[in-house]
């Protein structure tokens, strides 16, 4: 090996040790007759003393080094004079006796620093450089660790990891895929996965019980913060159990992580029906770390002659508490946050409970002190807090006030990055009506089974009421994991083709291989799916999914670094025997 030690592991008790180093130069300080440099590599910064005595072999050479030059020093570890005990090596130095420059560097184009100069496009340009920050590099070893207790918790459990193909079939439903034309075979096309759904319910036909994978997918939509075209999953499937088998187990792995990952203790999770979380939080991904619950004021308000309430199919609000205070510049905030088009509100209602008690609405000419505080009553408020109503259709208002409850929690410091609050959302409806395509389309995916007690309803035609057996797990508004129990009889898999508008000839075409399967003693099953690089981003307090991958892509789904995608050559085009337009 070219070093003895990593720039990161030297101590006080070293002192005395003849080592060798390698590693990047971070920083050099020349103070004239002597210089300092510090060494850093993935472990750690070690700081060296070099003697600039022109007799020392290496005092010509000291001139010429940079930034980022990478070298290999011997040298002996020395108590520091002024120590650093911020650093973990910061009460030595090594005084060096001989030093190789193992390579040169080009000055980088920003600072290898936590907080470096470097905007987001330069960043992604010179990944390999980035990844030589210290808190990136931290991102991605949280990652590793993540990972590696997921696969120590999963195989104690007797899953086994089985991987699975990358070119498969495209599909219609769900996501955009992206495909990879078959040079073998014109004219067709593979898919890339937009996860092993399928083949994992097919493992349990074969029999494998227990499965998981930590599995790249690939999902051809628009792209925001926390969502990149290929992504990770932590894909697992389970068979002979029924939802509260999937939901004990997988609870079982969420505090493995958060115990041996942060160190945290979780408690039982709480569960909420979607129904519940629509209407108390207005989503079904509701930020729990603080309560601010939605509160339905429709008995309370109507008949007051104010049109706009009277008129509206619902009447909500949320009580923030301690803001009876907030100006009328930080109302009239409030008022256009929820009236920007995003959120779509035409209006907010508030009435501030006055230290004192009394009651001031900026809707006072139809709402007296008594009928005030009928509100409050409501809200069971306190002195000193604010009551803000939104009021409009259900299902739009519903969301606004959960972009407001949000908005305020941010506002209020409700929302610590180092708190965790998670739950089940369990028995979300099994279809949802798509109002653009006039059909409905599987909430989760088509191979979902619904609750027992609801198959009836798919025969009386009531759709939209039918729950399924689906369960989302949510921590701190974020969805870090969905799955369900699935179909496994052809027949009612054959319907739920039928009632997602396909044929039974396209159904056959699509998915006749595992209605086929399910011909040969599919045994009942169920499971879930992780999103990997947004558990790792939660666990890393951040909010973008991006630092956690080590190559990702831009908003626009670009590697800028590799400059991909790219066309290619004409010959691979006709190779393809696909056109270009
Ligand atoms: N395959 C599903 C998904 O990607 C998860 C599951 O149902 O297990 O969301």
């Amino acid at each position: 090996m070219l070093r003895t030690h990593t720039c990161g592991e030297l101590r006080l008790t070293d002192a005395g040790k003849q080592v060798t180093l390698c590693g990047w130069v971070q920083r050099v300080r020349d103070m004239g007759a002597m210089a300092f440099i510090d060494l850093r590599d993935r472990y750690g910064i070690t700081q060296l003393f070099l003697d600039k005595d022109p007799k020392k072999s290496f005092s010509a050479k000291l001139t010429t080094i940079g930034r980022e030059y990478v070298l290999q020093v011997t040298g002996t570890v020395k108590e520091r004079e002024s120590k650093n005990l911020n650093m973990p090596t910061g009460e030595v130095e090594i005084i060096v006796s001989e030093f190789e420059i193992l390579n040169e560097s080009e000055t980088p184009p920003f600072t290898i620093e936590e907080h470096t100069d470097g905007g987001d496009d330069l960043r992604m340009k010179y990944r390999y450089l980035d990844l030589r920050r210290a808190n990136v590099r931290a991102n991605l070893q949280l990652r590793h660790k993540v990972a590696q207790q997921t696969r120590t918790f999963l195989d104690s459990k007797e899953f086994i990891e089985v991987e699975t193909p990358v070119l498969i079939k495209s599909t219609p439903e769900g996501a955009r895929d992206f495909v990879v034309p078959s040079r073998m075979n014109k004219g067709e096309f593979y898919a890339l996965p937009q996860s092993p759904q399928t083949f994992k319910q097919l493992l349990m036909v074969s029999g494998f019980d227990r499965y998981y994978q930590i599995v790249k997918c690939f999902r051809d939509e628009d792209l925001r913060a926390d969502r990149q075209p290929e992504f990770t999953q932590i894909d697992c499937e389970m068979s002979f159990v029924e939802q509260e088998d999937v939901l004990n187990m997988f609870e079982g792995l969420v505090k493995h992580l958060f115990k041996n990952v942060k160190g945290i203790d979780i408690k039982e999770l709480p569960r909420i029906t979607y129904a519940d979380a629509m209407k108390q939080y207005g989503s079904d991904k509701p930020d729990t770390r603080f309560e601010m619950k939605f509160v339905e004021l429709n008995e309370v308000v109507k008949g007051k002659n104010f049109k706009v309430f009277d008129e509206a199919e619902l009447v909500v609000g949320i009580c923030a508490k301690g803001c009876a205070e907030y100006t009328r510049k930080q109302l009239d905030e409030l008022t256009d946050f929820v009236k920007r088009p995003q959120i779509g509100a035409t209006g907010l209602v508030y009435a501030r409970v006055n230290a004192d008690g009394s009651i001031k609405s900026s809707v006072d000419k139809f709402y007296d002190e008594a009928a005030l505080r009928q509100w409050a009553e409501a809200f069971n408020t306190q002195p000193g807090d604010l009551i803000l109503v939104l009021a409009g259709k259900a299902d739009k208002t519903r969301k606004a006030l959960n972009e407001l409850r949000l908005e305020l929690g941010s506002r209020l410091g409700l929302r610590d990055k180092n708190t965790f609050s998670c739950l089940w959302v369990v028995d979300f409806p099994l279809l949802e009506f798509n109002e653009e395509e006039g059909r409905y389309f599987a909430m989760h995916h088509p191979f979902t089974a619904p609750k027992p007690d609801d198959i009836h309803l798919l025969d009386e035609n009531k759709l939209g009421e039918v729950r399924a057996n689906a369960y989302d797990m949510v921590i701190n508004g974020v969805e870090i994991g969905g799955g369900s129990v699935r179909i496994f009889n052809k027949e009612l898999q054959g319907k739920m083709f039928g009632i997602l508008g396909f044929t039974e000839e396209e159904a056959q075409k699509q998915f006749g291989f595992l209605m086929n399967a399910f011909q040969y003693g599919a045994p009942p099953h169920a499971g879930i799916a992780f999103g990997f690089d947004r558990l790792c981003s939660l666990f890393g307090g951040a909010d973008s999914i991006r630092d956690f991958i080590a190559f990702p892509k831009n908003n626009s789904g670009r590697d800028t670094m590799i400059d991909a995608p790219s066309t290619i050559d004409s010959k691979q085009i006709r190779d393809l025997g696909i056109e270009v337009l």
